[in-house]
């Protein structure tokens, strides 16, 4: 799928990069063009692709520091300067736009349902959204600035493709220490969706093309995406159980948000070389996500790929009921009225009084 990037935000900045390192270092051409927006001057400095600073009057190139109203504020001020950066690189080749953000943040969190609305009042295209939520860990405010910035994305883009930072982090390290590596593993599999709609023509009927990713993200909300690989034989028959097993796998450990397995729709893509990849063990794979899903719409197809390996892509739409989505609004419903209390507490003197932690002297 010929696609164009934003990245909104250091998150969106950064995750852009790698995808698009990752698109040519593999060759495949799915990423036409980049854009970087953001109001950190320092944070677009590192990016080596086109980049756009807003917001410079009312921040002056120091970023707007976790206020997300105040990203979405200076986005809309500024979106001219945006779509009119983007002009050259959306052409009648591409065939979506993904926005790409951290939805913990300011800038990202802020601007990105902004320009979301604003791409859609523009474009044909279909407008996605790259969304990365806050780990379990992160500060209420992380918390918050993502719920508030999901529920309005989800109603803005044409689908959310969301990555959990708590789903690719290695145990023991240190968020920032993981941000690197997170990066890789959603460049990798962003990166082989995208291009999955790129398999060249001729090659055979089984193989993914764009409009199936297009039409499995059609129901719209929350999507996510599961991978996993294997070993592959050089023999397609001895192939069927890996196929399965990676597939299971990949549904069930290996999805960018945890536990959302219930989907409306999905996509199962096995990559590898054409005539190593089994028949019937795809099938079988489809079946089995059409019960582990309890979606009637699964799509199928193949990705050659010149490997000794055999990757399993699960793409999963309409995932927004899932525990792991209803656990994230809880928590950031919750940081909400904590910051609320808080806020009301602070106005009230009478509140003061009984709420802070002082013994009175008499
Ligand atoms: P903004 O620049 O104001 O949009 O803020 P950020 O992009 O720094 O957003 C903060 C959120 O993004 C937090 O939840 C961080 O954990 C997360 N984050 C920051 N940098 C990265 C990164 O490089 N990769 C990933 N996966 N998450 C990041």
């Amino acid at each position: 799928m010929k696609t164009v990037l934003i990245g909104v935000g250091q998150a969106g900045g950064k995750l852009t990069q790698a995808l698009l390192e990752f698109d040519k270092q593999m060759g495949f051409g799915a990423v036409l063009d980049a854009v970087g927006v953001n109001t950190a001057k320092a944070d677009l400095q590192s990016l080596p692709y086109e980049t756009v600073l807003i917001g410079q009057d009312r921040v002056n190139g120091h970023g707007v520091g976790g206020d997300n109203e105040l990203g979405a504020e200076v986005m809309q001020a500024d979106k001219t300067e945006v779509l009119s950066a983007l002009e050259g690189s959306v052409t009648a080749k591409t065939e979506s736009i993904f926005l790409v953000a951290g939805l913990g943040g300011g800038s990202g969190s802020g601007g990105t349902p902004v320009l979301a609305k604003e791409l859609k009042r523009i474009y044909d295209i279909p407008v996605y959204v790259l969304g990365i939520v806050p780990g379990q860990n992160e500060g209420a405010m992380y918390q918050v600035n993502a719920g508030r910035s999901l529920k309005t994305i989800a109603r803005e883009a044409d689908a959310v493709l969301l990555v959990d930072n708590d789903a690719f982090r290695s145990s023991g390290e240190s968020m920032s220490a993981g941000y690197e590596a997170i990066n890789q593993a959603i460049a990798q599999r962003v990166g082989l969706l995208l291009a999955s709609g790129e398999a060249v023509e001729g090659v055979g009927e089984s193989v993914v093309d764009s409009s199936e990713i297009i039409n499995t993200l059609r129901s719209g909300g929350i999507a996510a995406l599961g991978y996993a690989s294997a070993e592959a034989s050089e023999v397609a028959e001895d192939n069927i159980n890996a196929v399965m097993s990676t597939t299971r796998r990949a549904v069930l450990t290996g999805t960018s948000l945890q536990d959302a397995s219930d989907a409306d729709s999905a996509l199962v893509v096995v990559a590898g070389k054409p005539d190593v990849i089994p028949r019937k063990g795809v099938e079988r794979a489809r079946r089995w996500v059409e019960n582990e899903t309890g979606s009637l719409e699964v799509r199928g197809g193949d990705f050659p790929l010149d490997s000794g390996r055999i990757a399993v892509l699960v793409l999963l739409a309409g995932v927004q009921r899932s525990d792991r989505v209803e656990a994230f609004m809880e928590r950031a419903r919750m940081a909400i009225e904590e910051a609320e209390a808080e806020a009301a507490s602070r106005e009230d003197p009478d509140d003061m009084w009984q709420n802070d932690d002082l013994d009175s002297l008499l």
